[in-house]
């Protein structure tokens, strides 16, 4: 198949050189802004020609592509949300015939049916140089050994990194997840350098690594490319102590490609957003208004060259602001703060708004803590909701903690206090009694009556 975005722009996606990718990151602003507009147009018109659903809602709204003249008519366009994939299931939005898909993959569903998103050839190539430039941000190229351990399947985090570690020419190791003692064992006898998986996920292997005598720190790895789930600066802190790695952000979502939409680069200041595939947008959630750089949001998507289903202003559910200021790495392409809650994580106790990630900062700036934790919310028929956080302490200081048990747990709740506003019950539980993830951890755990 030819793709016009390609074409036009004389750009083999397969085909293309490292820097010539790479130099995408640093195009001046109106080039960028340009580059945005000439896909935007064409995928526009894409869309309304081949996507019977995008179709028909233009025609309610009586709008037809050229009224979109530039991006700030783009509060024209309806939203897209995960409900409407969902009822759309499996391929209502495609937007090429079958012959032209050749990959399809699917989010998790645990809450009703999955949702389905199809890629041509040229769609996962777009997508393995965000991941290309996701990896290179980090500093990793050809010589690299990357064990890859998210999972393989219908989930995108494992043949995403898969794809993009080939393209870039790094040694691939497909482990998937699972199987945590061989990962150590794989880990320290390839000399793997680079380990991407979710941030719970390695928290295990930290784990199984020191029960098996194995010190992280002495080995080669040096670099993890961790994402999938909102993590904190204080997860990220003990990782890289316990690892002796630095661990940077990937961020992406099944129905925009996988992981590789944004990357944060050595600075840690925010990850990068691949604009030229991906055109970020921030609204006001509530009042679904376009808000300005530097607000807080949801983060809404537009994928700028993706053919097989385009998502035109996909609503993310992610809260996160945009950030304009340059960064040292002199990257031009805009950052986003690391996503640290979706809105639909967020829980309600007894009126006050919290996100689990909030209470993992609270709690891991308590010393003696480990980053293992799960929060858990009752309420009595009738009465009040409770919080109650069980968390593990640090294997060499359980026996002297329980001594001084009560002291710990009341500096853990005040910590919570203080950074939450609510107040929540503590209970201190033996290190390993809390599930371990070998994907995204399930940190609530909701048992209340509504
Ligand atoms: P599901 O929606 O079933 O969880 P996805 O794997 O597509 O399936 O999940 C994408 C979501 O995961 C994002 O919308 C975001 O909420 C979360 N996520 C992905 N990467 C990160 C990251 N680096 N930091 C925080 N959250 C992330
Ligand atoms: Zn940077």
């Amino acid at each position: 198949m030819t793709n016009p975005i390609t074409d036009h722009l004389q750009i083999d996606m397969s085909q293309a050189t490292l820097n010539s990718v790479t130099n995408l990151d640093f195009l001046t602003k109106d080039r960028l802004r340009e580059l945005q507009w000439q896909k935007f147009e064409i995928i526009l018109r894409h869309t309304y020609e081949n996507s019977p659903w995008y179709h028909e809602q233009m025609v309610q709204r009586k709008l037809v592509p050229s009224d979109i003249k530039s991006f700030d008519d783009m509060y024209k366009l309806p939203f897209i949300t995960k409900q409407i994939l969902r009822d759309t299931y499996p391929f209502g939005l495609f937007a090429l015939p079958m012959d032209k898909i050749v990959r399809m993959h699917a989010s998790s569903g645990t809450t009703g049916k999955p949702i389905v998103v199809a890629h041509t050839r040229e769609d996962l190539a777009v997508w393995a140089q965000s991941v290309v430039r996701s990896l290179r941000s980090y500093g990793v190229g050809p010589g690299d050994i990357l064990q890859n351990a998210y999972g393989y399947g219908l989930f995108t985090g494992g043949l995403g990194l898969h794809d993009g570690g080939q393209a870039l020419g790094v040694t691939v190791v497909p482990i998937s997840g699972g199987n945590t003692e061989r990962q150590v064992m794989l880990m320290r006898d390839f000399g793997a350098t680079v380990v991407s998986c979710t941030p719970s996920y390695f928290l295990h292997i930290i784990d199984k690594a020191q029960t098996m005598g194995v010190d992280l720190r002495t080995l080669p790895i040096r670099v993890g490319a961790f994402g999938a789930e909102p993590w904190s600066d204080e997860m990220r802190k003990r990782i890289e102590a316990d690892a002796g790695i630095k661990a940077y952000d990937i961020y992406g979502l099944t129905e925009i490609c996988g992981p590789g939409v944004g990357a944060e680069c050595v600075h840690q200041n925010g990850t990068h957003l691949f604009e030229d595939h991906f055109y970020p947008e921030i609204i006001n959630p509530e009042t679904l208004e376009p808000l300005p750089d530097g607000q807080m949001g949801e983060l809404v998507f537009t994928t700028l060259d993706r053919f097989a289903m385009p998502m035109i202003r996909y609503r993310t559910r992610d809260l996160t602001c945009l950030i304009s200021e340059p960064c040292p790495c002199g990257r031009t392409i805009r950052r986003m703060q690391r996503i640290a809650a979706r809105s639909d994580d967020m829980v309600i106790i007894r009126g006050v708004n919290v996100f689990p990630s909030q209470i993992e900062a609270a709690l891991l700036q308590v010393e003696g803590t480990a980053p293992h934790y799960q929060i858990i919310l009752t309420r009595e028929f009738g009465g009040l909701d409770e919080i109650e956080v069980k968390l593990e302490v640090q294997p060499e200081d359980f026996s002297d903690k329980v001594r001084e048990i009560e002291a710990f747990q009341n500096r853990v709740r005040h910590e919570i206090h203080r950074v939450t506003g609510i107040h929540a019950k503590v209970s201190l539980v033996q290190p390993g009694s809390i599930p371990r993830s070998e994907g995204k951890a399930k940190r609530v755990i909701d048992k209340r009556i509504i």
